[in-house]
């Protein structure tokens, strides 16, 4: 059995997380939209066109909805086409066999059947631009764990960005093992201190919208509703995850 790392962790794990404690804002989030953006350089230099990665974006039928949107937004006009030119092809020769099948079977039993006749239409490969989310995320949840579960510097500068968003800090808990509970306990802590600072000043904004104490000036808690769809995981269209605004900072 393995035994419960116990020490300082190696100088890339602090590189790595001191680097993405630069800004202030989720870790996690920094360190996605990085890794996305090394991603979407070579995917629309080169690896758009290299025939495992076509093979993924065939076979999973295009993009989720999201990185559809990115695609559109970032990608140019002859990888695009190329790349769209691909997938109707595959998709293209899956109709005819699911068409063919749709018009000549009359079997009795219709589940069997309606599986049968569609099921070369379904996707069965993840999106790819996922794929990236989600080893990014195995990579540096423990790196970020470690970090946090002894080196107090950086523990003290997790505190001072706010922490991990709430969908990252739940992937955290989700990921966390025995061993670094230290580390969770702090994800934690932080992300109940930034909900508790956002619920007080949605409930200011509701006072002040009563007419008894409309007179008072309006303050930080005019954003809250801003800072509450940022720390549950709402990144504006495009850019860099936006970052959650401090009480005393308040929001654009
Ligand atoms: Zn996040
Ligand atoms: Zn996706």
């Amino acid at each position: 059995m393995k035994t419960a790392h116990r020490g300082v962790p190696p100088r890339y794990v602090i590189a790595e997380v001191r680097h993405l404690l630069v800004k202030s804002g989720c870790p996690l989030c920094h360190a996605e939209a990085e890794a996305l953006e090394r991603f979407l350089f070579w995917f629309f230099h080169e690896s758009y066109g290299e025939p495992e990665v076509v093979l993924q974006y065939v076979q999973s039928r295009g993009f989720c909805a999201e990185h559809l949107k990115l695609v559109a937004e970032r990608g140019p006009q002859w990888q695009v086409s190329a790349m769209f030119s691909w997938i109707i092809e595959d998709l293209l020769a899956a109709l005819r066999t699911s068409l063919a099948a749709v018009a000549e079977k009359r079997p009795s039993r219709i589940r069997a059947w309606r599986k049968g006749a569609t099921r070369v239409l379904q996707p069965t490969a993840g999106c790819l631009f996922c794929d990236v989310i989600e080893r990014t995320q195995e990579s540096f949840i423990p790196m970020l764990l470690e970090a946090l579960e002894y080196d107090e510097t950086l523990r003290a500068r997790f505190v001072e960005v706010g922490g991990c968003c709430v969908p990252h800090a739940l992937r955290v808990a989700r990921s966390a093992r025995w061993e670094q509970q230290r580390g969770l306990l702090l994800v934690l802590q932080v992300l109940q201190a930034e909900l508790e600072a956002t619920k007080h000043d949605l409930d200011e904004f509701f006072r002040k919208a009563d007419y008894r104490y409309a007179h008072e000036p309006r303050g930080t808690e005019q954003h809250a509703w801003r800072r509450a769809l940022v720390q549950f995981g709402y990144r504006s269209s495009g850019t860099p995850p936006t970052t959650v605004p401090k009480v005393s900072e308040g929001l654009e």
